[in-house]
C-alpha cells in the first residue's frame, strides 16, 4: 500500500545521503546570498606560449570565497546549473573579466582572458547578445574574449549548440573546447563547429609523466592537421613540460608556469615577465 510504499521509498535515503542533501541545499542558499552581495571572485591563470615567452592568454576562473577559505568550483559550479543560479554566475564572472581587461591591455594590447561557459549558457538564447552588449559597451574589441567550452556542454543539445557555438563565432568571439578527449569526443563535430583551439586535458598530461605519451601526441597531431591551436592543461613539473614541448605543443597552462591569481597579482606577474623579457 501507500504507506508501506512511501516507507520504502525513505529508506533510500541513509543519513548521509540525507547530511547531503541539507548541505546542497544550504550551498545554494549561500551561493545565492554570496551572488546578491556580489561577493564572488574572477581569477586568472597565466597561458604560456612556450616559443617566445609570452603569455597570450589568461583563463578567468570563479574564486568563492567561504569560510575563510574558497570553496572548490567543480562543488559550486553543478549546484549553480542544477538551481539555475548559473546564469547570475556566469554574467557576473564575464562583468568581472569586463572590468580587468582595459588594466590587462594596458599592459599588453593583445591580451586575451578566456571565460568558461556551462552546458546551461550555452543553451540561453540571451546569451549571445548580452555577451555582446556586455564587451561592446565596455568599448573592448571582441577578440579580446574567447570561451571555453567543454565536449559534454556542445553535445547536450547538439543543433541548438551548434547554432549558439556559430553565432557566438560570428559575433568575433574565440572558442575553445575544453577538456578534450574526456568527454563525447566527436571527430566529425570537432571538425564542422567553429573551434579555433583544443585544450588537451590535464590526464593525457599525467599519462605522460607516467611514461604514456600516446593520447597526448595524437591529440597534438590532431589539432596541427586541422589547424587549431592546442592548449595543454595542468602542467605540474618540468618533465611534463619538456616532453610537450618536444612534441610540438607550445600554449601551456599549470601550476609548474603560474597558479591562478587575483588581478592585482596577475598584474604584477605580466609586469615581471615583460621586465624580464626586456632584459634577455
Ligand atoms: P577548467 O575549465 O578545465 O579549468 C582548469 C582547472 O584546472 C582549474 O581548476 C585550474 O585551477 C586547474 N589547474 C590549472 N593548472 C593546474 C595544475 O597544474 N594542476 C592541477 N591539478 N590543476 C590545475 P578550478 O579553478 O578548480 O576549476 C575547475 C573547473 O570548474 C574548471 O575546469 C571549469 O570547468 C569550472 N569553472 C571554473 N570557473 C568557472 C566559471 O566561471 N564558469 C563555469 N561555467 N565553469 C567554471
Ligand atoms: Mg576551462
Ligand atoms: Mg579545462
Ligand atoms: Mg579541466
Amino acid at each position: 500500500d501507500a504507506k508501506r510504499a512511501g516507507k520504502g521509498r525513505c529508506s533510500y535515503y541513509t543519513d548521509t545521503m540525507l547530511g547531503n542533501v541539507q548541505e546542497r541545499m544550504l550551498l545554494e542558499q549561500r551561493l545565492r546570498e554570496c551572488l546578491l552581495n556580489d561577493q564572488l571572485e574572477v581569477w586568472f591563470q597565466p597561458i604560456v606560449d612556450v616559443r617566445n615567452g609570452a603569455t597570450p592568454m589568461l583563463e578567468a576562473l570563479a574564486r568563492w570565497p567561504l569560510d575563510g577559505g574558497f570553496c572548490p568550483p567543480d562543488k559550486f559550479i553543478p549546484i549553480a546549473e542544477e538551481s539555475g543560479l548559473i546564469m547570475a554566475l556566469g554574467m557576473a564572472i564575464a562583468r568581472k573579466v569586463v572590468v580587468a581587461l582595459p588594466a590587462l591591455l594596458e599592459l599588453e594590447s593583445r591580451q586575451v582572458v578566456n571565460i568558461n561557459l556551462s552546458a546551461k549558457q550555452l543553451m540561453s538564447t540571451t546569451l549571445v547578445e548580452e555577451m555582446c552588449a556586455l564587451v561592446d559597451q565596455a568599448d573592448l574589441p571582441r577578440s579580446c574574449v574567447h570561451f571555453e567550452l567543454t565536449e559534454t556542454a556542445v553535445a547536450k543539445d547538439s543543433e541548438l549548440a551548434q547554432l549558439q557555438l556559430q553565432a557566438l563565432a560570428r559575433a568575433g568571439f574565440h572558442l575553445h573546447l575544453d577538456d578534450f578527449g574526456t568527454g563525447y569526443s566527436s571527430l566529425h563535430r570537432l571538425q564542422s563547429l567553429p573551434f579555433s583551439t583544443l585544450k588537451l586535458d590535464r590526464s593525457f598530461v599525467i599519462q605522460l609523466g607516467h611514461g604514456d605519451a600516446r593520447i597526448a601526441k595524437v591529440i597534438i597531431a590532431l589539432g596541427a592537421e586541422l589547424g587549431l591551436d592546442v592548449i595543454a592543461e595542468g602542467i605540474e613539473t618540468e618533465q611534463e613540460y619538456e616532453q610537450l614541448r618536444a612534441l610540438g605543443c607550445y600554449l601551456m597552462q599549470g601550476y609548474w608556469l603560474a597558479r591562478p591569481m587575483p588581478l592585482a597579482q596577475v598584474l604584477a606577474w605580466l609586469e615581471q615577465r615583460a621586465e624580464q623579457a626586456l632584459r634577455a
